[in-house]
């Protein structure tokens, strides 16, 4: 299935505060296309900075003709960065890689040659997690081990490092879900697929925009969007606790046969403290996804572009 022709390569680069990083990034990437002979096109998708990556994204795009820029009205997430770059791509194949180069552009040009030898997706796997601390290493390792499970896909090596045949953007494209987990829905859709590994590069300016938080939520967040298991967790949760009174049900109605009726406050407390807590979780948990669906069903746009180039 060798292609003879060569086709354009959209590179899709997120960017949230990311000034002093672009212009690094847009001259390694090109350098490395060019020598390599590869057609491309560089998006970067300003996700709302309070710096100057968007002036950053202006300069070299009035250098270089192969590079264009949409900004956001405001921070909307790397999801919806991904997927706003995505919609205006127009190579017959697109990759998505971090601005920051921790994902390497060299692996990008082996993505890019199996992608030539028919793959309809290149999946980036990291060999190692980079520098993190042990917390991070820790709350990663559970957040994966969860993930995999309700998509049944092993995701503890997986990155938003990707290389996607248009057919496989067209597809992620069609999709309306406002909480959109680009990673595991990259594989869910299907399709040919390989994999390239590489080791995840430091940082070559900024910070990283996690905080502890932000990643509590992201798992939460795509956790829910995956799988109704926390969901479910509830009626299991309902049922072993109807296990426990009906036992607590036989012994009080024996123990009021048996004229020793009165004691047993503790078991009351205990209960009402267990019900109530249980309830609460319960209802929590509904309500979250009540959440969600709101959110879907408002229909509001997954992102605001406020300037293009
Ligand atoms: N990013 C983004 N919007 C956000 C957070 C991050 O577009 O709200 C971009 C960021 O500019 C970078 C990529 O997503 O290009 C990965 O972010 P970061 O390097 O902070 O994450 P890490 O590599 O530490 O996991
Ligand atoms: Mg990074």
């Amino acid at each position: 299935m060798k292609k003879e022709v060569k086709k354009i390569l959209s590179i899709i680069l997120p960017a949230f505060n990311e000034e002093m990083n672009i212009r690094y990034a847009c001259n390694e990437i090109s350098k490395i296309m060019i020598s390599e002979q590869i057609t491309f096109e560089l998006i970067f998708v300003d996700d709302g900075s309070k710096d100057a990556t968007w002036e950053s994204i202006e300069k070299v795009s009035k250098e270089n003709s192969f590079v264009h820029g949409i900004s956001f009205s405001r921070n909307f997430g790397k999801e919806a960065a991904l997927i706003a770059g995505l919609s205006v791509s127009k190579g017959e194949c697109c990759a998505v890689m971090d601005c920051d180069l921790q994902h390497p552009p060299q692996t990008l040009v082996k993505m890019y040659h199996l992608w030539e030898e028919g793959y309809e997706i290149v999946e980036g796997v990291k060999t190692s997690r980079g520098k993190e601390s042990i917390f991070h290493k820790i709350a990663a390792k559970s957040f994966y081990q969860i993930i995999s499970r309700a998509t049944g896909i092993d995701m503890s090596r997986t990155s938003d490092f990707k290389l996607m045949d248009r057919k496989v953007v067209d597809c992620l494209l069609i999709m309306q879900e406002k909480a959109m987990f680009f990673r595991a829905l990259s594989s869910w859709v299907g399709f040919c697929k390989t994999q390239v590994e590489f080791d995840v590069q430091q940082r070559i300016a900024g910070k990283t925009k996690w905080s502890t938080k932000s990643l509590m939520k992201y798992a939460v967040t795509n956790i829910t969007s995956f799988s109704t298991l926390p969901m479910q967790m509830v009626t299991g949760l309902g049922i072993v606790y109807l296990f426990f009174a009906i036992i607590l049900f036989i012994q009080t109605i024996t123990k009021y046969i048996s004229g020793a009726a009165l004691e047993g406050f503790s078991t009351v407390i205990i209960l009402l403290l267990l019900t109530g807590s249980l309830v609460m979780i319960s209802l929590g948990i509904l309500g979250y996804y009540m959440a969600k669906i709101y959110d879907e069903v408002r229909n509001r746009p997954r992102y605001i572009i406020s300037k293009t180039l």
